[in-house]
C-alpha cells in the first residue's frame, strides 16, 4: 500500500481504464478524449472555457511547473519566488536554468511564508511583474496561503504562478479571487490517476498578454493551447494516461469534486495524526497548518527512518522520507489515492507491532 505523495494506489477502474484500446494520436477517437479531458479538469473548479483553459502535458509534475514558469513570464519582468521547502526551490532552479530574472525570498522549511516580506518586497521592485509559489508544499505538508499572499498581488497588478501539483483535486485553489495567471498540477497524485500525463491550467489572457519568449520547444504552452484548442496535439501524448485521467476525473465528480476528496483525506488523515501522536510520532505542524493529502511526522526518539520504512515495507506500507535538513528528524505520509479507513487502521497497528 502506497502512503507516499504519488504514485497512489489506482482504483480498480482507473486500472481497467490503462488496458483500452490501442489509439492513434491524430485520430478523433483521442480528439474526442483530450477535449473531454481538458473539458472536465476545468469543470472541477468550475472554470468558464472561455477564460481559461487546461493544456496538457507529456511528463511529471515537474514539467508543467517548467512549462508555466517558461512559458508566462516575459521577456524583460521579473518573477519573485516564495520559498519554503523542496519545490520553492525547484521554482528557483527551473528560472535560474532558463534564465529567467528572479528574486527568491527563502524561509525556514518549518515555518509559513511571510507575507509581509514579500509585500514589501513587491512595492520597493517594479520590475516584479509575477509571483511563483508552491501551494501544499509537500516537502513539510504545509498547505501555504494563497490567500493572503493574493491581496499584495492584486494591490500591484501581479500575476501569480502556482505549484498546486500535490494539491490540484483535493484542495481549494481560488481562480476567480486569487490573480492566479496559471496552476500546475499532475495526473498521478490528487486526481488519482497515473504519473506520465500533467496539466497547467491557466487564464488564456495570460498567454495573451505580452509574449514571453519560446524557452523550450517540448514545454511551449502557446504551442500546446493552439494545438489542443484545434483538437490536436504538438507532440505524442500518453494515450493510456489520458484513459487513466477520464476515468479518475469521472470517479472524482461521482464522488463530490474536490470538496469530497479534501473531506475524505481529513477523516483519513485525522485517523493517522491521532495514531501516530500516540505512539510518539507526533504531526510536524498543527492540523490547521496542513494540507489535506499529506502530511509530516517526527520520528520518535531513538528511531530512525531506515529501519521503520524498511520494517513497513516488510508489513506492505510504503512511507516516504524527509528532505534535506528534515531527513533526520521527520516521514511523511499521504493519503492519496485508494486508500480505505481499515487499511489505515491496519497500517497504524503495523506501526505499533513495530515502534512498541
Ligand atoms: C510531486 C510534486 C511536484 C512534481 O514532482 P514530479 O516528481 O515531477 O511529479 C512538484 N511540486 C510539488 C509540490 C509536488 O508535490
Amino acid at each position: 500500500m502506497l502512503l507516499n505523495p504519488g504514485p497512489v494506489n489506482l482504483s480498480q477502474r482507473v486500472r481497467q481504464a490503462l488496458s483500452g484500446p490501442d489509439l492513434c494520436h491524430r485520430e478523433v477517437e483521442f480528439s474526442a478524449l483530450q477535449t473531454r479531458l481538458r473539458e472536465e479538469l476545468l469543470a472541477l473548479y468550475s472554470l468558464a472555457p472561455e477564460e481559461y483553459a487546461a493544456v496538457l502535458l507529456s511528463g511529471s509534475g515537474t514539467a508543467a511547473v517548467e512549462a508555466m514558469l517558461c512559458s508566462l513570464v516575459p521577456a524583460g519582468s521579473k518573477v519573485l519566488i516564495l520559498e519554503n521547502g523542496v519545490y520553492g526551490q525547484r521554482l528557483e532552479r527551473i528560472a535560474a536554468i532558463h534564465g529567467i530574472p528572479h528574486d527568491t525570498l527563502h524561509h525556514a522549511w518549518d515555518g509559513p511564508l511571510d507575507v509581509q516580506r514579500a509585500r514589501n518586497k513587491l512595492r520597493e521592485d517594479p520590475e516584479i511583474s509575477h509571483l511563483a509559489a508552491v501551494h501544499h508544499e509537500t516537502t513539510t505538508g504545509r498547505l501555504n496561503d494563497l490567500a493572503a499572499l493574493a491581496e499584495p498581488c492584486r494591490e500591484r497588478g501581479i500575476a501569480m504562478l502556482v505549484d498546486a501539483v500535490s494539491s490540484f483535486g483535493a484542495e481549494d485553489i481560488d481562480f476567480a479571487r486569487w490573480p492566479l495567471a496559471a496552476a500546475a498540477a499532475s495526473a498521478g497524485k490528487c486526481l488519482h490517476g497515473v504519473p506520465g500525463l500533467s496539466l497547467v491550467l491557466l487564464r488564456r489572457a495570460a498567454l495573451e498578454d505580452k509574449a514571453a519568449p519560446t524557452r523550450s520547444l517540448y514545454l511551449d504552452l502557446r504551442g500546446h493551447l493552439a494545438a489542443q484548442d484545434a483538437e490536436d496535439t504538438s507532440f505524442t501524448p500518453p494515450v493510456q494516461c489520458c484513459y487513466a485521467l477520464a476515468e479518475a476525473l469521472a470517479e472524482c465528480r461521482e464522488t463530490g469534486g474536490w470538496p469530497a476528496r479534501r473531506r475524505s483525506y481529513w477523516r483519513k488523515m485525522d485517523r493517522v495524526r491521532g495514531g501516530l501522536a500516540d505512539l510518539g510520532a507526533a504531526p510536524l505542524l498543527s492540523r490547521a497548518q496542513c494540507a489535506a493529502p499529506l502530511n509530516a511526522f517526527r520520528l520518535p526518539a531513538g528511531t530512525a527512518y531506515q529501519p521503520l520504512h524498511d520494517a513497513l515495507k516488510e508489513a506492505g506500507y510504503i512511507i516516504y522520507a524527509g528532505q534535506g535538513g528534515l531527513a533526520r528528524t521527520i516521514f511523511r505520509v499521504a493519503c492519496m489515492g485508494e486508500v480505505s479507513m481499515e487499511q489505515l487502521t491496519e497500517f497504524l497497528d503495523a506501526v505499533r507491532d513495530i515502534l512498541c
